[in-house]
C-alpha cells in the first residue's frame, strides 16, 4: 500500500507542496480538495502535482463500498481501504445534526463477548488519514461542504477497534479533524470510547484535545465484567475510575460511562444498586443501552421493561442517565455486524 496523502496536517501539505516546487497557493487547493473528499486524481491542481503525489499516495484510500439506509434513516457504510480490508461505519441522523460513527481498527483485539467487531481479532491498525477518510467520504456523498456546510456535524469513536489501542494514529487524526485550517470540527463535537485502557486515558488527559471521553464499563464487579470483558483482567475498575478522576482533575471535563443492558448478566437492579453507589459524586453521565443482539453471539438484550427500571434506579439516586435508543438495529447496526456478514457471504 502506498502512503496516505490524508494522513498529512495542513502544515505537512503546505510542505509537500514546496518540496515539489509548486507555488504555496496550491497547498490550499490542495487541502480543500481532499477536504471535500475528493482523490488525488479529482483535485483541481496542476498535472504536474497531481502526478508527483499519486506517485507517492494512495488515489482514493477510503471508497464507499456500499450503503445501507434504515427505516429510521440511519445510514449504514461499508467502506474498502486500498489494501482491499473493509471497515464500516453508521450515519445516525439527529435533529440538532447528523452523527458518524467511525472505525479505528480493522478488527480489534479486545475480545468483548457482546461485540462483533472482536470475531476475527485484529487485522491492522488504521491510519489517521483512514479514519479522516470515513468521514470526509459520508460527508462528500450527503452534498456536504467545510466549515458551517458540513454534513456531518458531530463524530463518535465508537466503531469497530479499540481507538486507545491506536493511540498515535488516532490522537493525529483528532489534531487533523479539529485544526481550525483543516476539517475544523470542535473537539466537543467528537466523542471517544475506550473499554478502559487507565495508562492511555491518563496520557490522553494531556493532549489537550477537549473531547468527551467516554469508557465502556458495562458491569460492577471485577469479576463480572471479565465474563464479557477480557480487558477487564488488565484493568481493575479502580484503576479505571481512578484514571477517570485524573482525567476530570487535569482537564475539568465531566466523562461517561456507557453501559449495555444484558439479560440474566448486568440488568438486575442490584447491579444498578451497585452502579449508583460505585459512581456516586462523580463528575459523569451514565449512557445506558439495550444489547444490540448480535447473531454470532450468545448474550440477549434486556427488555424495555427492565432497561426503564434500571435506568429509573440509577436516576433516584441521584445518578445523571439516559436510556438511549438504539438505532438503524434493521441495517445491524452493532460494531462490526456488517463487515462480518459481508466478509461470510464471500466466503
Ligand atoms: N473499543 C471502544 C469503542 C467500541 S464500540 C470501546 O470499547 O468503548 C462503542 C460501544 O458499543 C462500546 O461501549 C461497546 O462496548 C459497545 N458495544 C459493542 N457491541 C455492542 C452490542 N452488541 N450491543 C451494545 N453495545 C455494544
Amino acid at each position: 500500500m502506498k502512503a496516505v496523502l490524508q494522513d498529512r496536517s495542513t502544515e505537512e501539505l503546505a510542505q509537500i507542496v514546496r518540496d515539489v516546487g509548486e507555488k504555496p497557493f496550491r497547498a490550499k487547493q490542495l487541502s480543500e480538495g481532499l477536504l471535500h473528499g475528493r482523490r488525488i486524481s479529482e483535485l483541481p491542481v496542476p498535472p504536474a502535482l497531481r502526478g508527483a503525489l499519486l506517485a507517492e499516495y494512495e488515489d482514493e484510500p477510503v471508497r464507499i463500498e456500499k450503503v445501507f439506509t434504515a427505516k429510521d434513516g440511519t445510514q449504514k457504510f461499508l467502506f474498502a481501504l486500498a489494501d482491499g480490508n473493509l471497515v464500516e461505519g453508521v450515519l445516525m441522523k439527529y435533529k440538532y445534526g447528523n452523527t458518524q460513527c467511525v472505525s479505528t481498527q480493522v478488527g480489534c483485539r479486545m475480545g468483548c463477548k457482546f461485540c462483533a467487531s472482536t470475531l476475527g481479532g485484529l487485522v491492522r491498525n488504521l491510519t489517521a488519514g483512514e479514519i479522516l477518510g470515513q468521514i470526509l467520504a459520508v460527508n462528500r456523498l450527503a452534498g456536504g461542504g467545510l466549515k458551517d456546510r458540513r454534513a456531518v456535524t458531530n463524530v463518535v469513536l465508537m466503531g469497530s477497534g479499540e481507538p486507545f489501542d491506536n493511540y498515535d494514529n488516532v490522537v493525529r487524526f483528532l489534531r487533523n479533524v479539529t485544526d481550525g485550517a483543516g476539517f475544523g470540527m470542535s473537539a466537543r463535537n467528537i466523542s471517544l470510547s475506550t473499554c478502559g485502557l487507565a495508562d492511555r486515558m491518563r496520557q490522553f488527559a494531556h493532549e489537550g484535545i477537549p473531547l468527551n471521553l467516554t469508557v465502556s464499563l458495562h458491569a460492577v464487579t471485577d469479576e463480572e465484567r471479565a465474563r464479557t470483558m477480557p480487558v477487564a483482567n488488565a484493568y481493575s475498575i479502580r484503576e479505571i475510575l481512578d484514571a477517570c478522576a485524573y482525567y476530570f482533575e487535569q482537564t475539568g471535563r465531566r466523562y461517561i460511562f456507557e453501559y449495555s443492558l444484558i439479560a440474566g448478566e448486568n440488568a438486575d437492579l442490584a447491579h444498578a444498586e451497585a452502579l449508583a453507589a460505585l459512581l456516586r459524586g462523580r463528575p459523569c453521565h451514565v449512557n445506558l443501552i439495550r444489547l444490540n443482539e448480535v447473531k454470532e453471539r450468545t448474550l440477549r438484550a434486556a427488555d424495555e421493561q427492565n432497561a426503564q427500571a434500571f435506568l429509573k434506579a440509577l436516576t433516584d439516586r441521584g445518578i445523571s442517565a439516559t436510556l438511549r435508543r438504539s438505532m438503524g438495529a434493521d441495517i445491524g447496526g452493532a460494531c462490526g455486524q456488517l463487515r462480518a456478514s459481508y466478509l461470510k457471504e464471500q466466503k
